[in-house]
């Protein structure tokens, strides 16, 4: 299976790139859903007045209208992940729900290698708290 690297972020509405433990590295995206109800456009964040709602518990197609809940449209979603394995030091892709598991104990998108079947997490990003955390920033 062959990754579509992403042309540019804003198709996804999550990209990162990772150094995992010492010697890995990862680069996970997760394309924007295209609207099941017009198939036009892709879905995303509501914008208003030009700006992206970052903080909205829902997501918005701009053609229609269509809207869906945070948690059941971003779980029916697919991370693809390229990889490099920390463990057996090969490259390879691999795909995982956009769901974080328990890895380590750090919530994760978890991937196995595909050469030593060792699990791989993309652990979530830890912010400099200042104050009070923030919990689901991404
Ligand atoms: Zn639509
Ligand atoms: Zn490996």
């Amino acid at each position: 299976m062959a990754l579509r690297f992403p042309e540019s972020t804003s198709e996804c509405i999550y990209f990162t790139n990772r150094q995992i433990e010492d010697t890995g590295k990862a680069i996970a995206w997760v394309y924007k859903k295209t609207c099941p109800q017009c198939k036009k456009a892709k879905m995303g964040k509501p914008v208003e007045k030009g700006k992206v709602k970052i903080r909205a518990t829902e997501y918005v197609c701009p053609s229609c209208g269509y809207t869906e809940q945070k948690q059941p449209h971003e779980e029916s979603l697919i991370v693809e992940v390229q990889y490099t394995c920390p463990y057996c030091g090969k490259s390879g892709e691999a795909t995982t729900p956009f769901k974080r598991k328990a890895w380590n104990g750090i919530p994760s998108y978890v991937f196995e290698c595909e050469s030593c079947k060792k699990k791989i997490g993309i652990t979530k990003k830890m912010k400099k708290a200042k104050g009070k955390s923030d919990e689901d920033g991404g």
